[in-house]
């Protein structure tokens, strides 16, 4: 096939090896039983025979004509068999020109090139037509053998097979179809026309699949490549997220200590141990040690999850009284709600519980950084309920445990955001004006200790009503029985996660 073909304008991706470029063959373009159907009954029609080959002699068709019983005769004696297979192999694999006995026959060809006709030494003749499609060889029919209108006598050729009998051949050859050239070419152009139409329905559903093949192919080739680019970003994502949290790592160590010094010297000052203040002062060294206490709370959120996302912070399991462990929470933070008038509370369950295995300092913060937020998200005159359950069966864990709720009657959190919130760093109102303190790291760190432990983390919430954080966790957490130490293991981004790509 040229490329210069019209359907090679239609050509949207010209890379080369595109079905547009390539010779198509008669075996892509034709549906081999509806075309051997087809050649079949116009063989029948014709009562002739008919074989279509492609170029490299693949025999596409054959059908067979009324010369069955005469070429049979001839075939079982003498040389007979051997004739016949040299002309039937010059016919179908030899060169298309006027040799060996071949003649150009005039007219016009059904199917481009010259048509050729070759005579058998039996008598009867052959008329071999090329399959020519838009410039390309793709084949050849040869149609026949037929009897020639002017067969009068037997050829000597035929007499001189040995062991021949002369009169049962002219018997049989009797019963071969008898045609003059004209009918011949008529039969041609027929067989000639069916097999264009074949062809071009053939060609133009063949390339429509190939083309689809192909731009699927290409899509495939361009989403790998998109694929691998993406993967090849987010690598450059993780290390740069690497790089932040090591920074800030280094950054709030080193943050911490001078910090903890001008806490330290402060409350020295405020308790006298280096003179009197008059209250002006005094005020002055309260105001240092609680913004300074803000600020040491923020560096070691930051170097916890900096710790976290490193993969770092290892759990100490050990036997922990639970009560113990929230009514100490609640006693943290009992000064800010006192501060802005909420009653703050914790409803124990009425027995004593057994203890639960948990990282005790990692368990107090997860209840302090809730109740925390509670308390900051809650206008002055509010309430926050801590409730702590009873030791019991929690299927969504499928193990013994115990649910820790923190219910206030805050601002609420919108439907959309409270996923998200989840995220390091993330926060509702993030805008520069926004009304309550905090990094957005409090809930990414509860989240990674309850997993840690083994348990959940979740929110109900409605805004402008409060909302209710539900922490379960297991009486043992299958972390705590595993060989060697447990490590939380970072949190995965959804946004970067490697199996979505
Ligand atoms: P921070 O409190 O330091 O901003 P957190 O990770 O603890 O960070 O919380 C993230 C965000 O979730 C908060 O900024 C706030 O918007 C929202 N949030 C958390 N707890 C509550 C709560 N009890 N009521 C309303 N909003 C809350």
């Amino acid at each position: 096939m040229s490329a210069d073909k019209p359907g090679a304008a239609l050509s949207a991706p010209e890379h080369a090896g595109s079905v547009l470029q390539q010779k198509l063959s008669l075996v892509d373009m034709l549906d081999p039983i509806t075309f051997g159907d087809v050649v079949d009954s116009l063989g029948e029609l014709y009562r002739v025979g008919i074989r279509v080959l492609d170029e490299r002699g693949r025999t596409l068709a054959d059908t067979k004509g009324s010369n069955g019983d005469f070429c049979g005769f001839v075939n079982s004696c003498g040389e007979g068999r051997s004739r016949c297979a040299a002309l039937v192999a010059r016919l179908n694999e030899g060169p298309l020109a006027p040799t060996q006995g071949a003649q150009v026959l005039a007219g016009t060809s059904p199917l481009g090139g010259e048509m050729l006709t070759q005579p058998c030494f039996t008598g009867l003749r052959y008329v071999v037509v090329p399959v020519l499609w838009e410039g390309d060889l793709l084949g050849r029919v040869v149609f026949g053998p037929f009897a020639p209108e002017d067969l009068k006598e037997l050829p000597a050729s035929l007499a001189e097979v040995q062991g021949l009998d002369l009169a049962r051949a002219r018997e049989l050859v009797m019963h071969v179809r008898r045609m003059p050239e004209s009918k011949v070419m008529k039969m041609l152009a027929h067989v000639g026309q069916v097999m264009a139409a074949l062809l071009a329905a053939g060609q133009k559903s063949y390339l429509a699949g190939q083309l689809h093949l192909e731009a699927m192919v290409e899509t495939q080739r361009e989403l790998e490549a998109q694929n691998a680019q993406l993967m090849r970003l987010n690598q450059r994502l993780k290390e740069a997220d690497r790089m932040k949290s090591s920074f800030l790592g280094t950054v709030s160590h080193e943050l911490r200590t001078p910090l903890s010094s001008i806490i330290g010297y402060s409350e020295m000052l405020a308790e006298g141990l280096v003179g009197s203040l008059n209250p002006e002062q005094m005020q002055f060294a309260r105001t240092i040690i609680d913004k300074g206490n803000t600020l040491l709370k923020l560096i070691s959120s930051i170097l916890d999850m900096s710790q976290i996302e490193a993969g770092k912070v290892r759990l100490a399991f050990e036997w922990v009284d639970i009560q113990e462990l929230v009514e100490s929470a609640i006693t943290s933070v009992t000064p800010q709600a006192q501060r802005k008038g909420l009653a703050l509370k914790a409803l124990l369950p009425p027995v004593v519980q057994p203890k639960v295995v948990a990282d005790r300092e990692k368990l107090r913060q997860v209840v302090v950084n809730l109740l925390a937020n509670a308390v900051k998200f809650t206008p002055a005159g509010g309430r926050v309920d801590l409730r702590l359950s009873e030791l019991m069966a929690q299927p969504q864990l499928g193990m013994p445990g115990y649910r820790i709720e923190v219910e206030d009657t805050g601002v609420g959190i919108p439907e959309d955001q409270r996923e998200r919130i989840f995220q390091s760093f993330y926060q509702v109102d993030d805008s520069p004006t926004r009304e309550y303190g905090g990094a957005g790291l409090g809930l990414a760190i509860v989240k990674s200790y309850v997993e840690g432990h083994g348990g959940q983390v979740s929110v109900t919430s409605e805004v402008g009503r409060g909302s209710c954080f539900r922490v379960v966790l297991p009486k043992e957490p299958p972390q705590s029985s595993q060989q060697g130490p447990a490590f939380i293991p970072p949190p995965v981004d959804l946004d970067t996660e490697p199996e979505r790509f």
